[in-house]
């Protein structure tokens, strides 16, 4: 089934995995775990097809919903793990055609 992102409006309030897709935002998870500190980037397309769109982005909302896979496999149960946000930032959000636009740019400004 096709996602139905959400209208953003203002003021804003991003408070669904909805509005960071939108957004553009994303979200990784960092295990806290003494000699683990795994982490990983979030799928939040996948999320949102489990938990729907409007679900919360709290940390007590989100954190029932996940487990360190390294600490499960050691056989540790931690939820000594925590979330963080990322707003949209260079260079991962850049599109490759603006990208190579700047980099003939600068190229040229060297000449
Ligand atoms: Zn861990």
């Amino acid at each position: 089934m096709p996602f139905q992102l959400p209208e953003i409006t203002y003021p804003l309030s991003i408070d669904s995995i909805g509005k960071l897709l939108t957004l553009g935002h994303e979200v990784t998870i960092h295990c806290h775990e003494y000699g683990c500190g795994h982490s990983t980037r979030i799928n939040l397309v996948q999320l949102a097809r489990k938990l729907g769109m409007d679900h919360s982005i709290l940390e007590q909302d989100l954190k029932p919903h996940f487990f360190c896979s390294r600490c499960r496999d050691a056989g540790r149960a931690s939820t000594n793990f925590g979330f963080v946000h990322h707003s949209m930032t260079l260079p991962h959000s850049e599109w490759p055609i603006e990208r190579e636009e700047e980099r003939q740019r600068v190229i040229r400004a060297r000449r």
